[in-house]
C-alpha cells in the first residue's frame, strides 16, 4: 500500500496537464480545471458553475442582436459606461449596427475567450 502510494505522488509531479486539466494556483500540483477546490491543497481554485456572475455567450449575442440598440448587453455584460453611450446614441442608427456586429462576434468568439473577456473578475 505504501509503496503505490508513493508512486501515484511520484506520477502526480512529473506530469504536466492533458486536456481538461490545470496547475492549481496554490500548490502548483495538477488538478481538473472543472476542479472549483484543490484536491491537494483544499484552496480554492475554480468557480462554481452555478455563479450567478457567470456570463452567458448566448444571452449577450441575443440581447445585442435584438435589444442592442439601448446597449441591453452591454449593461448585462457589466460594461455600464458603453451601455450608457448606447443610450445616448440610441436615436442614430449607429448602435443597432454595432450591436448586430457584436451579437455575431459574440456567438462566433471561443467560449474561452469570451469567459477571459467577460467573465473573469
Ligand atoms: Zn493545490
Amino acid at each position: 500500500m505504501d509503496g503505490n502510494e508513493g508512486l501515484a505522488v511520484l506520477e502526480v509531479e512529473n506530469a504536466s496537464p492533458k486536456n481538461g486539466e490545470t496547475y492549481c494556483k496554490s500548490c502548483g500540483k495538477i488538478i481538473n480545471k472543472q476542479a472549483v477546490v484543490c484536491p491537494h491543497c483544499g484552496v480554492q481554485n475554480g468557480k462554481l458553475k452555478t455563479d450567478s456572475k457567470e456570463r452567458s455567450k448566448l444571452v449577450a449575442a441575443l440581447l445585442a442582436i435584438f435589444l442592442g440598440t439601448l446597449g441591453i448587453h452591454k449593461f448585462y455584460l457589466g460594461k455600464i459606461g458603453m451601455g450608457i453611450l448606447y443610450i445616448i446614441f440610441s436615436w442614430t442608427i449607429i448602435p443597432s449596427i454595432v450591436s448586430v456586429i457584436e451579437g455575431i462576434i459574440y456567438l462566433s468568439m471561443k467560449q474561452e475567450k469570451f469567459d477571459q473577456k467577460y467573465n473573469s473578475y
